[in-house]
């Protein structure tokens, strides 16, 4: 079959790839539409340093076990909407042609394994995948697959928000409006908040953060958010060096920050900001699978409408193209791959 592999790192089209094989408590399905994830872009560019960070993090947290051979093809793809091909032996399923979603785990005799990267376990970028039975959630009636393939990146933002307790009557400020900002700002406003406000260079950017529900958008450029803004609960999405320090260092007392950006690298913080304004910092990552459902509900039920965050679509022969063109943040949010 055919599938977009990592390979040497660029992504890379092969039409030889084995069907994969479902075991018990396996589904075979087939892809409808696959989101390419920031985190998939940064592995491919940068897949050796995240594995040796993860070879040195004692406890293993969510990426434990994280096994790959960069030397041999990668398959990749988590953010994924498909319909049931055939269940594995002694498997209870839903019927052939079902549309289905799942997190993405794959469960086996041998234990859960994410559907992240990896040298055997084939992702979204391919025609075919394997799920596993018991995770699988129907994609309600009339939802657009490709609307469905939304909820693991929107899962995301929802778990941000529940995680930073923000609650009615405060404010929040969104710092970054790539794929993690605009899922934040869509479960904010989703959840109510009457004050949200989003910050980014890019004005298309910007843009989209108001069309998802930001009430408000600022360019850092025009001068600090945090002069404009009164109390809020701080989502930092952006990830990139120097970014936690600068709001311990501008945001008000007693703020909470919540960071979802995925910065790689080592990072400077001066503990005395925090210290002397007590601002209470929550590192988040991915979602419960609770979260993973309501992430579908919202998008099926229309409480989020994900059209405007689809900015493109490319066939499993153009995924290493839409990699490159993923690097302009003035040009895209969340490119599909459907086979
Ligand atoms: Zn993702």
């Amino acid at each position: 079959m055919r599938a977009a592999v990592l390979r040497d790192g660029h992504m890379a089209y092969r039409d030889d790839v084995p069907e994969p094989v479902p075991g018990p408590g396996q589904v075979l399905v087939a892809v409808r539409a696959c989101g390419i994830c920031g985190s998939d872009l940064h592995f491919a560019s940068h897949g050796a340093e995240m594995l040796a960070l993860t070879d040195r993090m004692a406890g293993d947290g969510a990426f434990g076990g994280l096994a790959v051979d960069l030397n041999r093809d990668v398959f990749m793809g988590h953010e994924f909407a498909a319909e049931v091909v055939e269940a594995g032996p002694d498997t209870d399923t839903y019927g052939p042609g079902t549309p289905v979603t799942s997190i993405p785990v794959l469960l086996s005799a041998k234990g859960a394994e994410p559907i992240l990267s990896s040298n055997r376990t084939v992702g979204g970028y391919a025609e075919r995948m394997l799920l596993s039975a018991p995770l699988l959630l129907p994609i309600p009636n009339g939802l657009d697959v490709k609307h469905a393939a939304l909820t693991e990146p929107m899962a995301v933002g929802l778990h941000a928000v529940n995680k930073s307790n923000i609650a009615a009557g405060e404010a929040a400020l969104v710092l970054g409006c790539g794929p993690i900002g605009i899922a934040i700002v869509a479960a904010l406003r989703a959840r109510g908040i009457e004050t949200i406000v989003a910050v980014d260079f890019s004005p298309a950017r910007r843009e989209l953060a108001r069309i998802m529900g930001a009430h408000e958008t600022l360019d850092p450029q025009q001068g600090s958010p945090f002069d404009t803004t009164k109390q809020a609960v701080v989502f930092e999405a952006v990830g990139v060096p120097g970014i936690i320090d600068d709001v311990l260092l501008r945001a008000r007392p007693g703020t909470r920050l919540i960071v979802a950006g995925v910065c790689m690298q080592a990072d400077t913080v001066h503990p005395f900001f925090a210290i002397a304004k007590e601002i209470n910092v929550q590192f988040v990552l991915a979602y419960t699978p609770d979260e993973f459902a309501a992430s579908l509900h919202a998008i099926a039920e229309g409480d989020i409408d994900v059209t405007p965050v689809i900015t493109g679509e490319v066939d499993l022969d153009g995924v290493g193209a839409a990699f490159d063109d993923l690097t302009d943040p003035d040009r895209h949010c969340k490119i599909l791959v459907t086979p």
